[in-house]
Parts: C-alpha cells; structure tokens; sequence
C-alpha cells in the first residue's frame, strides 16, 4: 500500500475533471481563433470559463489571462514588468522564501539585467516583516513580490497590509497565490494585490494550464510573442481541454468549499493528535502562526533522539509507502535540505529531518493510521 501526503506538490485529478478533460478533448478540437462552427465553439468555452473562473477568483474576466500554470504567470509578471517600463526603474523588493518560480525569475533580471533585489528573510517562526518590506522599497521599486501562502511552513502573509502601501506608493505587487487558492477563501479585489496566480494541479484539475490576473493599470511585456492570443499577452493556440478541465475542478471546489475546508481542518487534526500520541517530545510541529493554510503539516523528527541518518529519512518513508516532502516539488527527488527550512534557522541536519504533510481531498482518517504506522517503523518503534 502506499498513502499520497503530497498534495502541495502536486493533487491528483478528481475523476470529474478527467471526464470533462476526455470530453473536450474529442469534440472541441477547434482552434479558438478559427472564424469557423468548431472554432466558435471552442472560443465559447474558453470564454465562459474565463468569466466562470473570473468570477470566482473575485476580478473581471478581462483581468485574467490562461497560462501553462504558477511557473509562467510569475515569470510573465517579473520580466514583463522590468520589459516593459524600458528598464528604467531596477529594484525588486521579496523574500528568500519564495517559490524558485520568483527567485529564479529576479535572479535572471539580477544577471543579465543588473537589477538590485532586496531579499527579506523570515524569522525562525517563518514569519516574515511587511515593515521591512515597506522599508526597502524606494522610488526605483518596479515590483514588491510576496507570496500569499509559503508552499512548505503554510503560513499565510498579511498580504492586504501590504497591498495598502503599494497602492499609496503605486508600485506593482505580485502575490503568487498558487498554494492559498481552493485552500482558503481569497478574492483579487479584497486582497488588493496587482497581480495573483493559480495552478489548476494544485486544485485536482490537469497538469499545464493555470491563470494570471493582471491590474491593467500595470502594463507587462508579452512572455511570449506569436499569435494575438489572450488579448495579445500570451502567444499560442489555447489549450481547451485543459481549461474546460480547470473550469471544472473550480466548480468542484465552489460547490464543495465549506466541506473540503472542514475535511481538512478534521484530518489536520487528527494528524497532529496521532503525532503526538506516537512520538510525544520526539517531534517538534513547526510554524505554527494564527494563519495557516489548513492542508499543511511541517514536523521535524529527532535524530538524535531516534538515531536515524536524516540523508536517509525521506527514502526509507518511500520505502514504507509514504509519500510527503522534505522540500518543494522541484527540489524534491534530490536530497538537499529544503532552502526554506535552512532560511528559518534550522541546521542541514534538522531541516532533512523534517518532513512536509500535505493533506489531499481524497485523504481519510486511515491514511494518518498508515502514515503513522510507517513512520514509527522507521523510527523502529514497532
Ligand atoms: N508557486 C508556488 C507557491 C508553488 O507551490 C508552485 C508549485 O509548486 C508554483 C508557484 C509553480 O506552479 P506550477 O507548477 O504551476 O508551475
């Protein structure tokens, strides 16, 4: 048997949205752009399920744009921005605790470009200091990036205080809100960020489509040049059996929401009380804060304590059947402890030791049983 507690990195497809995927993909084969019967029918999807996404995330349908996910639409906004405003302005202003998505990004505009960046770090709760961010920012500021929920502690940022500041100051905000979005309840317009993204494989949907939305008042390089699709921003024949698929898991998660949430906050629950019970002081529960993302564990177990090897910890989990992180999904697979640990003050040591548990929509109480089991007999408890 195995048990999936990896769904920050990855969700599998509800088997409504595989359906749905399967059915456009046989009859709504035409390009969008064709003046055609089986072009218009594909543009009617794709435009109904703009406004029916629109809706829910809280902005007009013509503020959000279809890309391949969470990857391109941050890379669209940080480059684009930089790109469009002839590099004048050259300062980016994050933290070190981003998605590689955002850190990458700015890192390209840093080598190529010289662009300076201020990179704020968490304290050892993974908190981080919107003061400071405020403080840093100047008036060569093209773009605050912060993230609305950290896909490895869960804890979610203060993100409208800050968006109250840069809107006074009228610089760009990016909030990548690919981990928050079908997590917790989260409009554009009361977050007040610029711009926001999602990920439809975080949400049960497919792999390669997610969305951006975009303030207009803030213009963006196109990422990539072509054809005139989603209003000239983004080249390339769109893909509407995965939209027609993303559309779908949105209308699982808006008829469900209450339900889900609840499912999460119970099996989280569950979990840490089984934790607890099987491994007392021998664990501590880390970043803990008032706003957390209900679908996140992040715990670090004793090697001292249990004398295991921490290289080893995430391997000999896999050997028992269970799937979790000891990083991001990119990172994960390679075993280097997780950046985002070491930035909260953990040793290298203490951070492999450390495992993320992110609880799925198809997890039950008898996965935690298993997860636990497995776990103490790599601890060799049983
Ligand atoms: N941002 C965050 C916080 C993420 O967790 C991820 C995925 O792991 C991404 C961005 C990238 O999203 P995608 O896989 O759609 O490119």
């Amino acid at each position: 048997m195995n048990v999936y507690f990896d769904n920050a990195a990855t969700t599998p497809v509800d088997p409504l949205v595989a359906e749905e995927i399967f059915k456009y993909q046989r009859e709504y084969f035409g390009n969008a752009s064709s003046i055609h019967y089986f072009g218009k029918k594909s543009k009617v999807i794709l435009e109904e399920s703009r406004e029916y996404i629109a809706d829910f995330v809280g902005c007009k349908p013509k503020e959000l744009f279809f890309t391949s996910g969470g990857t391109e639409s941050i890379n669209t906004v940080i480059k684009g921005l930089f790109f469009e405003q002839k590099k004048e302005k050259n300062h980016i202003v994050t933290t070190s605790i981003e998605h590689p998505a955002v850190l990458e990004s700015v890192n390209f505009l840093k080598n190529y470009f010289d662009v300076k960046v201020d990179l704020i770090r968490p304290n050892s709760k993974g908190e981080i200091d919107i003061e400071e961010i405020k403080q840093r920012t100047g008036s060569n500021t093209f773009l605050v990036s912060l993230m609305h929920s950290n896909n490895e502690t869960g804890i979610i940022n203060e993100i409208e205080k800050l968006s109250e500041f840069t809107k006074e100051k009228n610089i760009p905000f990016l909030s990548d809100t690919v981990q928050s979005i079908g997590k917790v309840d989260l409009k554009y317009t009361e977050l007040g960020a610029d711009f926001i993204t999602s990920s439809a494989h975080k949400i049960y949907g497919p792999k390669g489509i997610g969305f951006l939305v975009a303030n207009p008042k803030f213009r963006f390089a196109r990422y990539s040049d072509g054809g005139g699709q989603e209003r000239e921003l983004r080249a390339g024949t769109e893909n509407i059996p995965s939209i027609a698929g993303f559309r779908k898991a949105i209308e699982i998660l808006k008829l469900n929401s209450e339900k889900e949430q609840e499912h999460y906050n119970n099996i989280r629950k569950y979990l840490i009380e089984s934790l607890q019970k099987n491994f007392g002081d021998g664990i501590t529960i880390n970043f803990q804060s008032k706003r957390n993302l209900p679908n996140i564990l992040n715990v670090t177990f004793s090697y001292a304590k249990y004398g295991f090897d921490p290289d080893m910890f995430l391997i000999l989990l896999d050997m028992q059947g269970i799937a979790v992180s000891g990083g991001s999904a990119c990172s994960s697979g390679s075993l280097k402890p997780s950046k985002i640990l070491i930035e909260t003050g953990k040793s290298e040591k203490e951070a492999l030791s450390s495992v993320r548990i992110s609880i799925g929509r198809f997890n039950s109480k008898e996965d935690v049983d298993f997860l636990v089991n497995g776990i103490r007999t790599v601890l060799r408890l049983n």
